[in-house]
């Protein structure tokens, strides 16, 4: 396996293959990692992929909790979001510099075996039967590799994209952004947060550890101090606000584009090589990890015989779904911040601060935030019911909240697993003795056929009326934390029939 690209996608691929035991070859154009990047947002759903690698407590330890989301404008706080509801037991984006992320996951790839061999460019490359020949330039020296499958994470200028023909629709987004990294002097409100100003000089201020901030702005012309600029824009609600501590202020210039497709015969293309965005909402390292954890254990179960090469092809009818959705709504977040006519603006705020002002419209608001709504119904690979709160192609929850007095479920220790999880659950009328037969049936009938699961669990609910479970559910849950079946009868023919949907036998 080829992987082009050592940043978040790239790294989090590669490792993710190498734990499921596919030898792996990452390359990466550059030296040495960048001392300084971009991203600072981790949501919720990319917390909960690393918590099931066991990257957790590192992440949290070097990270700082953006806990609510202020939204400002025209010289006052229009409400604010609280992600304690998005419904994850990670109820905060955390705020982390993405070296930081880059430099967690090199650590977990070479746990693995795994590392990135640097300096190295992908020049060429020639699809053939048996896979793909690829053209290297590590240093001076020119190699070719043979690889079955090559993937390229290889960020906005995707050499892998352009050899393979891929499209990459879209447009450019007229307007420059601009960074910094600063303390606020005169700071007033919690630093477990990420506050945006949305006035004609936009800014958005995104908590770092240390009681930093990373601020991003819209800078008025090419040419303006981004500090006074920021400050200026600041002063509007802390009057006495100054920016010190200053660091790596830059311009950048961002796009709105999606991969025509995310695969051509034995290469795919993942993270900003399939899809970048305004980062007006912080989407675009998350989503990259997402199409990681979405094809690794996808190319595992191919690359080891397990599934035919046809599962593959649900990686871009799962993910390409998702970066559409995640770029139309970073690019109506950015012209959001643009408006430049009064009443436009006026208007704007209106339908901002009604929808904080909802709790329905805030809870909805914290589960997009928090990448909570991703979701593979419909998708070639999922089956049965789609019934919320737990139907087919939905990500399993941490936790279900049941019924008043029951308590709550917790999941999330279930799916930290290289392979499918089988989940039974089980309501209070359940007889026992038909769970315990129906588990060991169903253990039976995945190894007596080539291995898809690596565990069968089960749960009792003392109480499970309101969430439309059967009195023994199954769930199939994949490897990335997405229910692939849901069965409340017929479970045995249920699985059967899923297996042959993934395996394609
Ligand atoms: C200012 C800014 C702020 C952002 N904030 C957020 C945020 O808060 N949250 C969020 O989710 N996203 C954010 N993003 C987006 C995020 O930074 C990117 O989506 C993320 O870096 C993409 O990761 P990647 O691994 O796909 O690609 P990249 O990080 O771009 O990595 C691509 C790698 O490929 C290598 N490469 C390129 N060409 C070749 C080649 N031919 N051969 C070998 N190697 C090659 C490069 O050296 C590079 O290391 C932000 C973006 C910007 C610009």
């Amino acid at each position: 396996m080829l992987v082009v690209g050592a940043g978040p996608t790239g790294l989090l691929l590669a490792a993710e293959l190498q734990r499921r035991g596919v030898p792996t070859l990452l390359i990466d154009a550059r030296a040495q990692a960048l001392h300084w990047d971009r991203a600072t947002v981790i949501h919720a759903l990319s917390l909960e992929l690393f918590e099931a690698l066991g990257l957790e407590e590192a992440f949290l330890a070097a990270g700082c909790r953006q806990r609510r989301l202020l939204i400002h404008a025209e010289g006052r706080r229009l409400g604010e979001v609280d992600l304690a509801g998005s419904g994850s037991r990670y109820g905060f984006n955390l705020g982390l510099s993405e070296e930081v992320t880059e430099s967690i996951l090199t650590g977990h790839l070479e746990r693995h075996g795994g590392s990135v061999q640097r300096s190295c460019r992908l020049q060429g490359l020639q699809p053939h039967d048996g896979g793909v020949t690829a053209t290297i330039a590590c240093g001076e020296q020119e190699q070719t590799v043979e690889a079955r499958w090559l993937v390229g994470c290889d960020g906005l200028r995707s050499t892998t994209r352009e050899l393979s023909g891929i499209g990459f629709e879209g447009h450019a987004i007229p307007r420059a952004w601009a960074v910094f990294d600063a303390v606020v002097e005169g700071w007033a409100d919690t630093y477990e947060a990420n506050a945006a100003y949305l006035d004609t000089s936009p800014l958005i201020l995104t908590a770092l550890p240390g009681q930093r901030w990373r601020v991003y702005m819209r800078p008025a012309t090419e040419q303006s101090d981004l500090v006074s600029e920021a400050t200026a824009a600041l002063r509007r609600y802390l009057p006495s606000a100054r920016f010190h501590d200053v660091e790596n202020p830059s311009r950048f210039h961002c796009h709105t584009r999606v991969a025509s497709v995310f695969r051509a015969g034995p290469v795919f293309v993942a993270g900003d090589a399939a899809h970048v965005c305004s980062p007006a909402k912080g989407h675009g390292l998350n989503c990259g990890l997402q199409d990681a954890a979405n094809l690794a254990w996808k190319l595992a179960l191919v690359h080891h015989g397990v599934a035919g090469p046809a599962l593959l092809d649900s990686y871009e009818q799962e993910r390409r779904p998702v970066a559409e959705q995640v770029t139309r709504s970073s690019d109506a977040a950015d012209q959001a911040q643009l408006l430049e006519r009064s009443g436009e603006r006026a208007a704007r705020d209106r339908v901002i601060a009604a929808m904080l002002a909802d709790p329905a419209s805030r809870a909805q608001e914290a589960v997009a935030e928090a990448e909570l709504n991703v979701n593979y119904a419909g998708s070639a690979i999922t089956a049965g019911s789609e019934k919320p709160p737990l139907g087919a192609g939905q990500r399993l929850p941490t936790t279900i909240a049941l019924p008043p007095g029951a308590g709550a479920a917790h999941l999330h220790q279930l799916t930290h697993r290289r392979g499918h999880t089988l989940l039974l659950l089980a309501g209070p009328e359940a007889d026992p003795e038909a769970l315990a037969e129906l588990r060991a049936q169903l253990k039976e009938a995945d190894t007596a056929a080539s291995r898809l699961v690596e565990a069968v669990e089960s749960i009792r609910l003392e109480e499970s009326s309101g969430l439309g479970l059967g009195p023994l559910t199954l769930l199939a849950v994949r490897p990335d934390g997405f229910i692939g079946l849901r069965a409340d009868t017929d479970h045995r023919e249920a699985l059967g029939q899923y297996r042959q949907l993934v395996l394609g036998r």
